[in-house]
């Protein structure tokens, strides 16, 4: 690593119970760990026992871009939150959440790599970061503000260019739903790291930044990105991308509503659309932001009034700065309770799903924490805990670590095996998968990958066609060790994985992608020549410290796993088999080179991947074997 190149040099950490800020060398990270979530994770590592709860003062949470964030690579406008997650069920674990927009990029300018809070103010308090480093300000007339507004008026205050992020009401009542937000769309969701920020009373944090920051060879950045650019050539991922509505639903609302399509930080791709309907707010939406289009269609059919509901329920979830993502199952999984008799109306008028009045009355008792939205905001899956059979009708939404479904988890036994590994949802930043293996092969001419084609990008990419055969787990347990080490490396650069890693194009005669773009990015931006190969070993690497974390708090084989509803039938669904699953488990341990009957990393391959010191302190807890 060498300062300015890629990396400004400096870690800036704040403690909010002591009022102070310094900063920190980011050589010793940015060796082994590169940026993004390789830098959070080893930050919890050191800094942050097992012990320490969501909500204590000691939690950290890490904000990190990574070395290409605020250059012209494409899709490199994101960056990585980590922190022990209040949302994830039935424990509080470390994990990560990614975010766009244009936050991150600033903080480079403002010459940080990254921004480490830890501490309890007494008293709400926004940072002002700049050039000059960091105030501590007074957020006490915030309080009570809507991420909308917070923003418009630190803005007015601080000055008309910064980024922001920021908590709304939700983060401040500590809701486990609650989301960091910036500009109108951009958010951390499934991770409830906006109630983290509630916990430590840290309303916002302002940047502006405007030092340069270096790049080692230009001229090779641009022809890079310019094949990024071309292989990248119809990435459907603009305009088809949500599986809550179909092709022609989705058309038909954005060609009536669209102004304008808008994006991260120096993306090609922007694929959020700038919607405006008339007699609501105007939003920036993309897939789960139509989570209440189903509903509010069968209430009012294709009319005005069902648009409004559906884009008012969006930006009214964006302003209390409540995750999206947890509504399109939670509506669901109500209906279903009070179907089944379990859940009388507690002031939610269940009868009336689909309204604009029913997801108003919804978000707004949860935000504000009123009757039974006092439990909602604690997530389903804890609700779940409180309704006798609750997770007879929570399960099949919520499959796993307090994580709503996202992919079709009985049809697909790679996404079982994902699930059951990770510590959150886990295809937020593995999207690469589903849409080699499910979405372009089913996808309308010309966007469709052909069977063949997708068979043997999988045996180049994935270790073997069957790794797209849904039918059987024989090769799951590779393409997941592949998938999820490709996903690592997205997240310590930290690019955005609609466009990385490129497994297929449209552009190519074999639709043949290319893995070496990363890479070969890297490399022009830092100066240091990184071949695939070392930064695929940088992936595995932050994967086992993210297990060597997840172990330390616990976690064990048994725990690997998906809610038990899944290995029954269910109306004509076919079960998850429970049994290969197992074998899948022990198989993917055995490659990952960890041991079979516990799950653990071994010291070997820890040594081996240059993690001296997580294996020390593993032996020194008794964990290792
Ligand atoms: S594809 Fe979308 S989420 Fe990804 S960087 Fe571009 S605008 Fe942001």
């Amino acid at each position: 690593m060498k300062d300015g190149w890629g990396f400004t040099g400096k870690i800036l950490r704040v403690d909010l119970t002591e009022r102070r800020s310094w900063t920190e060398s980011m050589e010793e990270y940015a060796k082994r760990f590169i940026g993004g979530i390789g830098l959070g994770y080893k930050i919890f590592w050191d800094d942050v026992g097992a012990e320490v709860g969501a909500y204590d003062p000691e939690n950290r949470l890490v904000f990190a871009p990574g070395p290409l964030t605020g250059t012209l690579a494409p899709g490199s406008g994101r960056f990585e939150i980590v922190s022990k997650s209040p949302r994830s069920y039935p424990k509080e674990t470390v994990t990560r959440s990614g975010m766009g927009g244009f936050w991150g990029p600033e903080l480079k300018y403002a010459g940080y790599d990254a921004l480490v809070v830890q501490g309890k103010s007494d008293e709400w308090v926004n940072l002002w970061i700049s050039n000059d480093g960091v105030e501590f300000l007074s957020a006490k007339d915030y309080l009570g503000e809507d991420t909308f507004s917070t923003q418009i008026r630190l803005r007015k205050e601080l000055d008309t260019r910064c980024q922001i992020l920021c908590i709304g009401p939700a983060g401040e009542r500590l809701s486990r739903l609650a989301v960091i937000l910036s500009e109108m769309t951009f958010a951390s969701g499934r991770s409830g790291f906006g109630a983290v920020m509630g916990a430590k009373r840290l309303k916002a944090i302002a940047v502006r930044g405007t030092n340069p920051l270096g790049v080692f060879d230009p001229q090779r950045l641009i022809e890079v990105s310019k094949k990024v650019r071309a292989l990248s050539n119809q990435n459907t991922s603009r305009e088809r991308t949500t599986l809550i509505l179909n092709l022609k639903e989705r058309e038909e609302f954005i060609n009536k509503h669209r102004k304008k399509n808008t994006g991260c930080f120096g993306c090609p791709l922007l694929c959020f659309t700038h919607i405006d309907v008339p007699g609501v707010d105007a939003c920036a939406a993309h897939c789960i932001s139509y989570f209440y289009h189903p509903h509010a269609t069968k209430f009012y059919g294709a009319t005005l009034e069902r648009d409004q509901a559906v884009a008012e329920a969006y930006s009214l979830a964006n302003r209390y700065g409540l995750d999206t993502f947890e509504f399109w199952h939670m509506i669901n999984f109500l209906r279903d309770l009070r179907d089944a008799g379990l859940l009388n109306q507690l002031g939610l008028d269940l009868d009336n799903i689909g309204r604009r009045g029913f997801v108003q009355k919804l978000l707004e008792s949860i935000t504000y924490r009123k009757g039974f939205g006092d439990l909602l905001a604690e997530g389903c899956a804890r609700t779940a805990d409180h309704i006798k059979n609750g997770w007879e009708f929570c399960a099949k939404y919520f499959p796993a670590y307090g994580s709503a479904a996202h992919g079709p988890i009985r049809k697909s036994p790679a996404l079982a095996l994902l699930w059951a590994l990770d510590s959150r949802g886990p295809l937020v930043d593995q999207h690469s998968y589903i849409r080699l293996s499910i979405s372009f092969p089913n996808e309308t001419p010309p966007l469709t990958l052909p069977r063949e084609r997708a068979e043997s990008i999988a045996q180049r990419f994935l270790g073997s066609k069957l790794a797209i055969d849904h039918s059987t787990f024989e090769s799951k347990a590779e393409a997941v060790i592949q998938t999820q080490d490709h996903s690592a490396v997205i997240d310590i650069l930290v690019l955005c994985d609609w466009l990385f890693p490129c497994f297929h194009s449209f552009a190519t005669e074999d639709r043949l992608g290319d893995l070496s773009l990363e890479s070969q990015l890297l490399s022009a931006v830092t100066g240091h020549p990184w071949s695939e190969k070392e930064l695929n070993r940088a992936g595995e690497r932050v994967w086992n410290l993210a297990r060597a974390i997840m172990i330390r708090e616990g976690r064990t084989r048994e725990q690997d796993t998906i809610h038990g509803i899944f290995f029954r039938e269910d109306k004509g669904e076919k079960a998850v088999f429970q049994t290969a699953l197992e074998q899948a488990k022990t198989e993917y341990y055995r490659l990952r080179g960890w041991d079979e009957r516990s799950g653990w990393p071994t010291r070997e391959k820890l040594e081996d991947l240059a993690l001296f010191d997580v294996a020390n302190d593993l032996k020194k807890e008794a964990l290792l074997t």
